[in-house]
């Protein structure tokens, strides 16, 4: 009789965390998306560290995600639960990161 087969196979690579793009619904590496928080004052701000306390949305580096993002405002004003002013849109648009195709 064998032993030792209820432990779980350790893999090596490491867990890579997903998150959704609110634009576009894929799940995608974290890496590949850029988090975007309203913080507790209520700022959107884009967050690189991911570590900004607040609600996050995460979009990815699709041009056409952040297309759309910056043209429709309900996309982000949904998944943070906020209204995005003008400025945050045009904040937004203007520290797009690089996207790629
Ligand atoms: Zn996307």
């Amino acid at each position: 009789m064998k032993t030792g087969m209820s432990k779980k196979k350790q893999t090596k690579t490491r867990h890579v965390p997903h998150r959704t793009c609110v634009a576009c619904r894929q799940k995608t590496d974290k890496r590949q998306l850029t988090r975007i928080v309203r913080t507790p004052e209520g700022n959107i701000i884009i967050d690189p560290t991911g570590k900004q306390n607040g609600r996050g949305a995460y979009v990815c580096h699709k041009t056409e995600c952040w297309h759309k993002i910056v043209q429709n405002a309900r996309i982000l004003g949904h998944a943070l639960k906020t209204e995005l002013t003008s400025a945050d849109l045009a904040y937004l648009a203007e520290n797009q990161p690089e996207t790629m195709e």
